[in-house]
């Protein structure tokens, strides 16, 4: 093993595939290793038992062992915990496929919208890239107001001796139109009006415009089968529609930005189940069930248009997942693109009429702290005694060097060193 690696006692194994997909709730619940309840850290000057600091997720105390892995506070790579949430949330990440797929199935028996029968859909059933294929079938299903193929497709199949189209067997129900507003899902249903009939036949629409819980839609996505989820692009294997929407939230271990971000939601959920089991009103349950939403969404982006900031209490804006991923100083942009290493250094580029079109310019000031070291052989002691020579601030033109490296690793500085001393290859 590579030494420059710590010593860690957390199992190695060897990467033979990388399979990307969305964790369901049960993979959640699987990898964690306490069920979080409760949004105290601290108990008695303890890590609370079941709290966002709990002694199994790992140690943030010199003195404790952590209590999954035995490590210590170095050593332990630190344990994923989970919360069951009160209700099913919207997964501010997904929300957008989320609508595009309910957009494609039925609303009512979760069937997609489209059949064979459309020309659009047998279009976009050729398509090999499953993102692409969701748009096109996306494209096929929109417009349909009703999920087609019930009893009336039938009907007219009768006087002739045709067999009867074979039916996609949807269930007649009327789709309403859906919209996202902020976090909420909206469904409007156009006012229903029978071609000739009376009016009492039709009860005047209850509510045309309604908003729909994550709880509704997951049962909608939970009943799509896996076949119309291969055609809609997904993997029902790694990737079902319905996980989409959060059941179990993952808690990361200690210690953690997010850390108060957390029992934030930890306590709205507590809230939000609080009320449900004294039977409170629906409106107060959902106004409950927006409020956990919200610092779900935050403590992913905290960043969402037309939504305000979560903030500490000092009312500076709450630092998201998201946030460290893609901020300037975040994992991506901050520790990835921005890599120090040695050996290399940065300029504006320009064109420059003074040099030839397969030449590269470099900046003399930069050309004389790029540095490459260069081991001493016989043959080229004389090539490099010259540029020793040279020194720190070579003329132009002329290479120069910085540094002798001797054998036992002592490093000569040639600014300090006088010149032909010849010090340097004794
Ligand atoms: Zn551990
Ligand atoms: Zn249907």
């Amino acid at each position: 093993m590579d030494m420059r690696f710590p010593y860690s006692p957390a199992e190695v194994a060897k990467v033979r595939m990388v399979q990307f997909g969305i964790l369901s709730p049960d993979e959640i619940r699987q990898m964690s290793v306490v069920q979080v309840e409760h949004s105290e850290t601290m108990e008695r000057g303890k890590p609370k038992v079941g709290g966002l600091s709990d002694p199994r997720l790992g140690t943030i105390d010199r003195k404790l062992k952590c209590e999954t892995c035995t490590a210590n506070m170095a050593e332990c790579p630190g344990h994923f915990g989970h919360l069951e949430l009160a209700k099913p949330m919207f997964h501010i990440g997904f929300l957008k496929t989320v609508l595009s797929i309910m957009r494609s199935v039925c609303f009512n028996c979760s069937k997609i919208l489209a059949d064979e029968e459309d020309h659009k859909f047998k279009q976009a059933l050729k398509i090999k890239n499953p993102k692409n294929r969701l748009k096109k079938i996306l494209d096929a299903c929109k417009n349909k107001t009703k999920c087609e193929g019930g009893d009336e497709l039938e009907v007219q199949g009768q006087d002739s001796e045709q067999p009867a189209k074979k039916s996609r067997g949807g269930c007649g129900a009327q789709q309403p139109k859906l919209t996202i507003e902020g976090m909420k899902m909206i469904a409007e249903y156009k006012a229903q009006r029978k071609k000739s009939d009376d009016q009492e036949q039709l009860p005047e629409p209850v509510e045309r415009k309604q908003t729909l819980t994550a709880e509704r839609v997951l049962s909608i996505l939970k009943r799509i089968s896996d076949e119309d989820c291969q055609l809609l692009g997904l993997n029902p294997k790694y990737a079902r529609p319905d996980w989409m929407i959060l059941q179990v939230l993952p808690i990361p271990p200690p210690p953690d930005d997010l850390t108060h971000q957390l029992a934030m939601i930890i306590r709205h959920n507590e809230n939000l189940r609080k009320q449900e089991r004294n039977g409170a009103p629906a409106h107060i349950i959902s106004e409950f069930a927006q409020l956990l939403q919200f610092h779900i969404a935050t403590y992913f982006d905290n960043e969402l248009p037309g939504q305000p900031r979560a903030t500490q209490r000092s009312g500076r804006p709450i630092k998201s997942i998201c946030s460290r991923l893609k901020a300037k100083e975040g994992r991506i942009r901050g520790n990835l693109m921005g890599k120090r290493v040695d050996f290399s250094a940065r300029t504006v580029i320009t064109p420059d009429p003074n040099i030839n079109i397969d030449e590269l310019g470099v900046p003399w000031s930069i050309a004389l702290n790029l540095t490459y070291p260069e081991t001493v052989t016989p043959y080229n002691i004389e090539r490099l005694k010259e540029l020793v020579e040279y020194g720190p601030h070579p003329p132009p033109g002329k290479t120069g060097a910085k540094y002798i490296i001797r054998d036992d690793g002592q490093r000569l500085d040639l600014r300090y060193l006088k010149k032909s001393s010849g010090a340097a290859f004794e």
